[in-house]
């Protein structure tokens, strides 16, 4: 099955393997085409849609959290979306902080 997305540029429908991922979204194989190279490097990162993982920030910062530094460790080895690995980092360091006013306040 083809995943459809809408183009961010023309708003046509493209097959989300064959569009490139860029930062204003999802962008179609002619748009791809014509973009300049200048506005490529505007955009920024330009990944291949078949690499591209999102991840999942929420995902992530409940590992992080929860999981501790086992959490966060298991997460940057093995998760593959950029997203979820901002997350643990972010989760992990959310319990650290609560971990340390936890003890400051119970000292
Ligand atoms: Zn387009």
């Amino acid at each position: 099955m083809t995943e459809m997305a809408n183009c961010a540029r023309c708003g046509a429908s493209t097959p989300a393997s064959r569009g490139t991922y860029t930062e204003e979204g999802l962008i179609c194989q002619g748009c791809t085409d014509a973009a300049t190279e200048k506005d490529l490097d505007a955009t920024g990162k330009l990944v291949d849609a078949e690499d591209y993982v999102p991840g999942s920030l929420p995902l992530g910062f409940l590992a992080g959290f929860f999981g501790g530094c086992i959490g966060y460790l298991l997460v940057h080895q093995f998760a593959k979306g950029e997203d979820t690995k901002k997350g643990a980092k972010y989760g992990f360091w959310t319990g650290v902080v609560i971990g340390i006013t936890m003890r400051a306040l119970s000292a």
